[in-house]
């Protein structure tokens, strides 16, 4: 008489067995395993047999491309990664390549790490020429002068930005993000300053003597967006020593600066004239100007207010 663990094995193994020819019938109907025997006519069926451990593993992995649920949720054991037979010296193996979607996400990603930001909003990073919409004539005039700036500039050559103003709200951030984007596309790094902030942190390094790190890690970037210049509250400190040292480094170095402001090129000069300690230093805040006016495209932007 069998006992009870001996029969058990016994139908334990039949249905193994079962499985397993269900699966290989599976594996060699799979439409990839198919194509690739009928492309490899001179691999024997032997070999097959041999390697089936490998056919499996592809059609595994491969099933999960076929209901691709996205690359973050993609199952596979190297995530975005494809498997493709491939024969090696009459042997049937497995290979991996990244998948179209991980490809697109690398150079996303590679992109994105050409961005750098300080204090501003994601959402400004994947602003894109294609939604900026040229309904209002200055608009679309601010768009095309972007567009045109961002796609033909080469830091190092004439070291010539773009000077775009207008009121609050009319989408000049925007814009900059946009020009930023286009600029990783053509694998140009830039970095978006909004200038109020980066002035307060300027001030509160000084406690621990991060300035001229901060001032190095800004001035020397191929692309350099000042965001919002003139709503920060100047002092000849600032003005003088960090505004007018990034610049005058850009200036010799021939590297593109865009601003965006709400005052227009005489407005700012007028901004830059008056510090905190309310002397008036008009030849100073010339000396900025000199800095600015001559590398850049002045641009009024108009429209309605955004932010609603
Ligand atoms: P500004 O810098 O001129 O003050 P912003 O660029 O910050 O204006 O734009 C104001 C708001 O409108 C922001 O929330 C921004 O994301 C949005 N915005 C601006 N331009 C566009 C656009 N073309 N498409 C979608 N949203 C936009
Ligand atoms: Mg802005």
């Amino acid at each position: 008489m069998d006992s009870i663990g001996s029969s058990l094995n016994r139908w334990m193994d039949k249905d193994w067995k079962e499985r397993m020819a269900r699966l290989e019938k599976e594996v060699f109907a799979y439409p990839g395993v198919i194509d690739f025997k009928r492309r490899h006519p001179h691999i024997p069926a032997e070999e097959y047999e041999k390697n089936k451990a490998a056919l499996f593993e592809y059609k595994r992995e491969r099933s999960n491309c076929d209901a691709c649920p996205g690359l973050e949720n993609c199952p596979n054991l190297m995530q975005g990664y494809q498997p493709e037979l491939m024969e090696d010296k009459g042997k049937v193996t497995v290979a991996y390549h990244r998948c179209s979607l991980k490809v697109h996400d690398d150079e996303k990603k590679k992109r994105q790490a050409l961005i750098k930001s300080y204090y501003i909003p994601k959402e400004i990073l994947h602003a894109s020429f294609d939604q900026v919409d040229m309904d209002h004539e200055s608009r679309a005039k601010a768009g095309t002068a972007a567009l045109h700036f961002a796609s033909t500039t080469v830091p190092g050559e004439d070291g010539q930005g773009l000077y775009l103003y207008g009121k609050f709200g009319v989408g000049k951030t925007y814009i900059a993000g946009a020009i930023m984007n286009e600029l990783a596309a053509r694998n140009i790094g830039s970095m978006i300053v909004h200038v109020p902030d980066f002035f307060r942190e300027i001030k509160e390094s000084l406690s621990d003597n991060t300035v001229r790190e901060k001032v190095d890690s800004v001035k020397g970037v191929p692309v350099l967006i000042l965001d919002d210049l003139g709503a920060e509250s100047m002092s000849a400190w600032t003005r003088d020593d960090i505004l007018g040292v990034i610049l005058q480094y850009r200036m010799m170095e021939k590297l593109p600066t865009v601003y965006t402001s709400n005052y227009d090129y005489s407005e700012l000069e007028e901004h830059l004239t008056y510090s905190q300690k309310g002397g008036n230093e008009r030849l100073k805040a010339k000396r900025i100007m000199e800095r600015i006016r001559p590398f850049t495209e002045e641009v009024f932007m108009d429209g309605q207010n955004r932010r609603g």
